[in-house]
């Protein structure tokens, strides 16, 4: 049994990875500041002897006492990552900071989530973890995409300078249950614009793609990537290559919920890169590991989380 920090573990993608730790009988601490995360995503596993929550911030000092860390604190979605954008970037660089000196404090192994947004809006399609990216440094998300590039400059030199065991991975567009309903991310949104009967909103003429993973091959991916021999760093991809257009997601989620809704097109945000898909050949060789969850499938599960839900928005 391992005692394992996840920063950011009330979020979506932490509260499953705080789960899965679990299972596999790991001591979680999640520490979040409950910015995008909310209790209702770790509520089943309060009462769990070898859960903890800690309401806490982690641009701030954190002395706590572990052997791995996973670092996902960072809002993910747009509409949260522009709220308050130089906090975005301070949860990166501040937060990245702190939890390195904490991992060489305790000789902790770290695990960054970094992001496909590194990539910026890519010339070189699909995009393999040697491409530098193409990244607007003074743009609407630049905070998000910059921070999290720093973030990385920063693993790898607490990896050269100190000698940490890091792993950064690079993760694609994930979809599924705990999703925030009013994060603005594609998928949320059009399956809640679908149930609510509402109208779908495609920016732009819904041309430009993206890859959907589902939680779960995610989460698989990122524990694995925790795993690899200590030689091993990345950065390293996890998504799912598969790509779609928005045009037909939207089509996918009106099929697949019955409803009426009519797609309606609205203006593209600024720097929305045209397309994206990983290059996930890394993953497969070193974890081992190729998503398994078809978009239909994970679509169905989401759908059927957001049903329930959706009698509380
Ligand atoms: P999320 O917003 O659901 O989760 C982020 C969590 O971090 C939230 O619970 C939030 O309250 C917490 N948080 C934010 N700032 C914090 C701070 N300063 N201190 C403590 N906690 C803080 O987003 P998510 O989709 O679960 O993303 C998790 C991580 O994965 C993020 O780092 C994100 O950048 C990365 N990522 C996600 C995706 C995706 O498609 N979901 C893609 C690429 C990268
Ligand atoms: N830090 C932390 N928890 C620890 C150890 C360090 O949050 O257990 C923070 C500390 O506040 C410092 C940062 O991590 O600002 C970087 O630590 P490091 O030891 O690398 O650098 P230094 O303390 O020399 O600035
Ligand atoms: N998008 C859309 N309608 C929406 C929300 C998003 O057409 O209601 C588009 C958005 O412009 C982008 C894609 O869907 O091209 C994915 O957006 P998301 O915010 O989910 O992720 P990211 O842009 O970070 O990949």
């Amino acid at each position: 049994m391992k005692k394992i920090l996840v920063t950011g573990g009330a979020g979506f993608l932490g509260s499953h990875l705080c789960e899965r730790l679990l299972e596999q009988g790991h001591d979680v601490l999640c520490v979040d500041n409950f910015f995008t995360g909310t209790k209702d995503n770790i509520a089943h596993l309060i009462g769990n002897r070898n859960f903890e929550l800690m309401r806490f911030d982690i641009t701030f000092p954190l002395y706590v006492e572990v052997d791995e860390i996973f670092n996902l604190a960072c809002p993910a979605s747009p509409i949260h990552y522009q709220f308050d954008p130089v906090q975005t970037t301070k949860t990166s660089v501040h937060g990245a900071i702190n939890m390195l000196g904490l991992a060489k404090r305790v000789k902790a192994k770290i695990l960054q989530a970094s992001t496909s947004e590194v990539y910026g809006d890519p010339d070189v399609h699909p995009q393999p973890e040697s491409y530098w990216g193409r990244v607007n440094p003074i743009g609407l998300r630049s905070c998000y995409d910059e921070g999290k590039r720093c973030a990385e400059t920063l693993f790898f030199d607490y990896w050269r300078q100190h000698r940490l065991r890091i792993k950064v991975v690079r993760i694609f567009n994930t979809y599924g249950p705990r999703m925030h309903p009013n994060d603005g991310r594609v998928v949320s949104n059009f399956i809640v614009q679908a149930l609510k009967g509402e109208d779908i909103t495609v920016y732009g003429d819904g041309s430009q793609t993206r890859s959907f993973c589902y939680v779960d091959d995610l989460v698989e991916a990122m524990m694995r990537a925790m795993n690899t021999p200590d030689d091993f760093t990345g950065p390293i991809n996890i998504g799912n290559p598969k790509e779609f257009t928005i045009l037909q997601l939207a089509q996918q989620v009106i099929a697949q919920t019955g409803s009426k809704s009519k797609i309606v097109f609205n203006p593209l945000p600024s720097d929305d890169p045209k397309q994206r898909k990983p290059d996930i050949t890394l993953a497969s060789d070193v974890l081992k590991w190729t998503p398994s969850i078809e978009l239909a499938q994970g679509l169905e599960k989401t759908i059927g989380y957001f049903r329930v839900k959706s009698n509380t928005l």
